[in-house]
């Protein structure tokens, strides 16, 4: 498995934290070869396969893995004893406290976040494609650690991978309103008549609203629709393609 590690997140010992890239896996075209989500049309075998390689690679049990059905929502699950691998709950935030239970998150363009609270040790994964962001997943989700585990903010470390950028993420003119009317102009560009979103930007405004230290936070790795050799990409791909993943356990 082709992976690459979250530099910010390296820096603890107890916890590993990564990205994977579309390389290193079993999977056929159009899924060549790192795909990791079940629900997109790959052989399940491969798909199992490619799980397999990551987790041994890893250094996690693949059966304790707790993956997500992503619905672009704003649903937050804590992992508890009955979500395991084979049952994955529907929501686009996970966290947890428990050692080597690692969380996944998939994307093709979508911005998979890992988030690691040091002092109270809590990790998290987060799908933030454009609806969930609007929807304020993130600050959500830190909000959820703060109520049920006392992670402050100031403690927390945010890690995210490839996702879409401005350059390649076109949107039409009443998504546009909307990203507006929510505060986000800042994360608007426009080109000509085209309009176009970069949705880690209304990510980094909504983690500034809240007082994140910069240093805390990193954005890892290239737009996967400029690299579509490298990641998968919705976009790019058009439609028809695998997924990335964002994967963080605690020791
Ligand atoms: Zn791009």
């Amino acid at each position: 498995m082709k992976t690459i590690s979250s530099p910010l997140l390296s820096l603890f010992s107890d916890i590993t934290a990564l990205f994977t890239t579309r390389h290193g896996g079993v999977s056929k075209p159009p899924f060549t070869t790192a795909n990791l989500a079940f629900h997109v049309g790959d052989d399940p075998r491969d798909v199992l396969d490619n799980h397999d390689m990551l987790a041994k690679f890893s250094g996690y049990d693949r059966t304790k893995l707790i993956h997500m059905r992503q619905i672009h929502s704003d649903r937050i699950v804590l992992i508890d004893e009955r979500i395991n691998f084979d049952t994955p709950p529907e929501c686009d935030a996970l966290i947890t406290n428990r050692p080597y239970t690692p969380l996944m998150v998939m994307s093709a363009d979508c911005t998979p976040i890992l988030v690691y609270d040091p002092v109270q040790r809590v990790i998290g994964a987060i799908h933030a494609g454009r609806a969930g962001a609007l929807n304020a997943i993130l600050p959500k989700t830190i909000e959820r650690m703060g109520e049920t585990f006392g992670s402050k903010i100031e403690d927390i470390r945010i890690s995210m991978g490839p996702s879409i950028h401005g350059c390649c993420y076109e949107i039409n003119g009443q998504i546009g309103a909307e990203v507006k009317e929510k505060g986000y102009s800042e994360a608007l560009r426009k080109e000509g008549e085209r309009l176009f979103l970069d949705v880690n930007t209304v990510l980094r405004q909504q983690l500034d609203a809240l007082n994140l230290p910069q240093e805390h936070l990193e954005v890892i790795a290239a737009c996967p629709a400029c690299k579509s050799d490298t990641y998968f990409s919705y976009r790019a791909d058009r439609q028809h393609t695998g997924r990335i993943a964002g994967v963080i356990f605690l020791r």
